[in-house]
């Protein structure tokens, strides 16, 4: 896919993944950038910064704008949906911990995986019936259901959209389902959506 406008990201939107972290549900979503300069695609390397001790794989539904979206209800939100696409929100929780904002801890160069492939997602797909899973090296650390969103994505997209206007080809990562957990060099990280595809990228320790 071609490279994003801007990547808009949902905090904490699963609860048993608020539960994970020691953090109480959000009455309303928690929203945050990534730069589109962290994106890669499938195959690609993520990079493990020297300044981190700690990165982790945040497997995510991917939203793909299909057309411009401002201060809309749910209704338009749901119309301007153009496709689905597995991504990797990855973190470095302990920069994440430390910081009041979350640039650093989400922006590195590599921290978002997109891919394989936009789904299109037209106004018959049935968002609600989305599921994601996330791999390392094989074994199953994610497995979440859309269903079980706290927003879900028509809302999602509603809300993002009254702070600031979804051009067409801008990302939102919907947030990650419990099971984060760390990757090391040598890794082999997968982002799962059933029906749409796998997002396969190793890791690797920085030069
Ligand atoms: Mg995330």
């Amino acid at each position: 896919m071609d490279r994003p406008g801007k990547i808009v990201c949902v905090g904490r939107n699963y609860r048993a993944h608020a539960d994970e972290l020691g953090h109480a549900v959000p009455k309303e979503p928690l929203i945050f950038l990534k730069p589109p300069s962290a994106v890669i695609a499938d195959g690609e390397a993520i990079v493990l910064p020297a300044a981190s001790r700690d990165v982790q794989h945040e497997g995510e539904i991917g939203v793909v704008l299909g057309s411009r979206l401002k201060a809309a209800d749910e209704r338009a939100a749901r119309a301007a949906v153009g496709g689905v696409v597995c991504v990797n929100d990855v973190t470095a929780r302990d920069l994440q911990n430390r910081d009041a904002q979350w640039t650093r801890a989400k922006g590195f160069d590599t921290f978002c995986p997109v891919g394989p492939r936009v789904l299109p997602a037209g106004p018959s797909f049935d968002l609600t019936g989305l599921e994601v899973l996330c791999r390392v090296n094989g074994a199953v650390r994610q497995h979440g259901r859309a269903q079980d969103m706290l927003f879900g994505i028509p809302a999602l997209l509603a809300y993002i959209s009254g702070v600031m206007t979804l051009e067409p080809g801008d990302l939102v990562a919907t947030g990650t389902p419990a099971g984060v957990g760390p990757l090391a060099p040598g890794d082999v990280v997968e982002v799962e959506i059933p029906g749409v595809g796998v997002l396969r990228n190793p890791v690797v320790a920085s030069a």
